[in-house]
């Protein structure tokens, strides 16, 4: 056996449920789905489907407490410009970004590579950037119970770009803080630890 495998595992029961809604859908478009190139677009689209929905079926307040270790350090922790893919719930289409997160621990830190992982299981589910924000600053403050938590999240949505008022280059933010963060000079500073990034 390979030192290293990635595996997918798909419930196969699922899977054939949405792929042959996806074939309707393609059907419907006016497309025809026995095309060479389509014939195998169903399946990969139920895959990639129940690819990027798979936070309904993790848990991100176990992720946290899987590696939580107790630490005096009380300075702010910053892990900024984690990159972000969602969709959004009204058009199940795509918005990405970049979501910056700090907290000031209160006797625990947390595994760094955890605060990325929680960002994709709140994302890998059909989302509205508002509430993502606030379901990754909730977890945090709940878990880990810190002296304080800042969530920001910049996106762009594929619904506003592509489709409707086809707005190319704006970019939604949205914010949320609790604790010590709601206290403007350590918002602040925050806010400059991370402007690097902002546009
Ligand atoms: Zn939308």
């Amino acid at each position: 056996m390979s030192p290293y495998q990635n595996l997918e595992e798909y419930n196969l029961e699922i899977t054939d449920e949405v792929k042959e809604r996806y074939s309707s859908i393609i059907d419907e478009i006016g497309e025809d789905v026995e095309r060479e190139g389509l014939v195998k677009t169903p399946e990969r689209a139920a895959k990639a489907m129940l690819f990027l929905t798979q936070g309904y079926q993790q848990d991100a307040a176990e992720i946290l407490k899987g590696a939580m270790f107790k630490e005096d350090y009380d300075d702010m922790v910053i892990v900024k410009g984690i990159e972000l893919y969602s969709l959004c719930e009204h058009h199940m289409l795509p918005f990405f970004g970049k979501a910056h997160i700090a907290y000031i621990p209160n006797g625990h830190i947390v595994g760094l590579s955890k605060i990325p992982r929680i960002v994709d299981v709140f994302a890998r589910r059909l989302q509205v950037q508002e509430r993502l924000t606030h379901d990754i600053l909730e977890c945090i403050n709940d878990t880990l119970k810190p002296k304080g938590v800042a969530v920001v999240i910049e996106a762009s949505h594929m619904c506003m770009m592509m489709r409707g008022v086809q707005k190319q280059n704006s970019v939604t933010t949205t914010s949320g803080f609790r604790g010590q963060f709601e206290k403007i000079e350590t918002r602040n500073e925050f806010l400059k630890l991370i402007s690097s990034d902002l546009a």
